[in-house]
């Protein structure tokens, strides 16, 4: 392949944020030339939603950005620039319908990942970007207004350098925390490091024995003073040595730092949709009543999945097959305790193979939220997952992606 070494700009890695760079820079006829390092593009976005690619969702920006946390209000310049409809507009434009189903979670209606990817690939070869994969970028050198882009085995000498070479989640897929590396040697800091959207284990061994078992709209919150405002909603699964689920994704981002500091995570889960102490008797009241030789299980099991019945049983101290209304008072309460908040402790997780998003990244104070622009390396831009910034599941990052590569890649100074 015939390639040239000055561009106007260099993208480096070509995920969603790099390829929307790359398309944003071209179309406002700049060369570009967008480095990859492994030998596909696109290979984390091929992955994402489960092959289905979320690629946004239908929340207004200020909703969208309260999700972020604090740094959210960075992502708003960007946002600006390019929301949910612009993403649905320019997928429009290449080719690619998306629809909201559920009215929330934005996919393209193939519900096809490749679809995505096909139709950049496209667009790309249109706007005559050069795409170069399998280079890795080792490291780039700014001697005043010259800077170089140096891979394993190629020089080039561009205008202006676009970082966006993701975090260090499944790193299978291409992110490794080069970016970092190659930021931290222009001078920019990096917060710390986190897995974060990643199954988490627990201390308990019982959880094994409910494996697979789904529990809906489970209540978690951490049983730590200082912390004790951390609580999430939502659908929760065990596994075999802890607990996974849209709720323990959304929640390791805020747990992952914690373990790191405390060791151990005390958590306590309601698996009864949030119901209270008074509404549990109330509704034990109510089933024995109605069969006198109800079992500790079976009552237990009109609130939630058998085998975790069972497991509470166990917990509290109650056999199982007891007749519910022999059992003594005080059990009852140490049950009903027990069931409002079940104690379980977050004592680790696979690291960052395993984990969907990086919490933590280049330190917004360096770049520039109206232009992605850092501010210590003139030309240099950053946009995606290698900022710190990380949402939650539903299309979030994607959309952050997409939106920052898309302001990166409009050069501004
Ligand atoms: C399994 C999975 C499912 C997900 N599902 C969703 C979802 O449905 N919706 C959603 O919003 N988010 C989802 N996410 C998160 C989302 O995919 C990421 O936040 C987003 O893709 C990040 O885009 P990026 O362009 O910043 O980084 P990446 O997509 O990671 O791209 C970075 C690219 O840079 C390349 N690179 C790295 N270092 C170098 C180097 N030195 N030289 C050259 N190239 C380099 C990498 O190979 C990679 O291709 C999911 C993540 C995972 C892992």
């Amino acid at each position: 392949m015939e390639f040239k070494k000055e561009y106007d700009l260099i993208v480096i890695g070509a995920g969603a944020a790099g390829i929307m760079a790359a398309i944003t820079a071209a179309k406002d006829a700049k060369s570009v030339l967008l480095l990859e390092k492994l030998p596909q593009i696109g290979s984390k976005l091929k992955a994402t939603g489960g092959g289905k690619c979320n690629l946004s969702n239908t929340l207004s920006n200020d909703d969208f950005i309260s999700k972020f946390g604090k740094e959210g209000h960075f992502m708003q310049e960007a946002l600006n620039a390019f929301d949910n409809n612009a993403m649905q507009d320019f997928f429009a434009s290449i080719g690619v319908e998306t629809h909201a189903p559920d009215g929330f979670r934005i996919f393209p209606i193939s519900h096809n990942s490749q679809t995505i990817i096909t139709a950049l690939e496209t667009e790309m070869q249109k706007l005559k970007i050069t795409v170069l994969c399998s280079q890795r970028v080792k490291n780039i050198k700014q001697n005043g207004n010259i800077k170089e882009v140096n891979t394993q085995d190629k020089s080039f000498f561009p205008q202006n350098i676009i970082i966006a070479t993701g975090g260090l989640g499944y790193p299978t897929l291409g992110a490794e925390g080069d970016g970092f590396e190659i930021a931290k040697a222009l001078g920019h800091k990096i917060t710390p490091l986190y897995p974060a959207m990643l199954p988490l284990k627990t201390k308990e061994r019982w959880v094994q024995n409910c494996r697979s078992q789904t529990v809906a709209k489970a209540v978690l919150k951490v049983n730590i003073k200082k912390h004790q405002k951390l609580k999430a909603v939502g659908d929760l699964i065990f596994t075999k040595d802890g607990i996974r689920g849209p709720v323990v994704l959304d929640f390791a981002r805020e747990l992952t730092p914690l373990i790191e500091l405390y060791g151990e995570v005390p958590l306590l889960v309601n698996f009864i949709k949030g119901r209270n102490e008074d509404e549990i008797l109330k509704h034990l009241k109510n089933e024995a009543s109605k069969n006198r030789s109800i079992t500790s299980v079976e009552i237990i099991s009109t609130l939630m999945p058998e085998t975790l019945s069972n497991e509470i049983c166990n917990l509290a101290n109650i056999a199982p097959d007891s007749i519910f209304n022999k059992i003594e008072g005080s059990a009852k309460d140490t049950l009903i305790k027990l069931l409002a908040w079940t104690p379980l402790h977050i004592v680790g997780h696979d690291g960052f193979k395993n984990a969907m998003i990086t919490r933590g990244g280049v330190d917004l104070k360096e770049v520039d939220p109206k232009t992605m622009q850092s501010k210590i390396a003139k030309g240099v831009y950053f946009c995606g997952e290698v900022l710190n910034l990380d949402g939650p599941c539903g299309g979030y990052n994607l959309q952050w992606s997409f939106a920052s590569g898309y302001l990166a890649g409009k050069l501004k100074s």
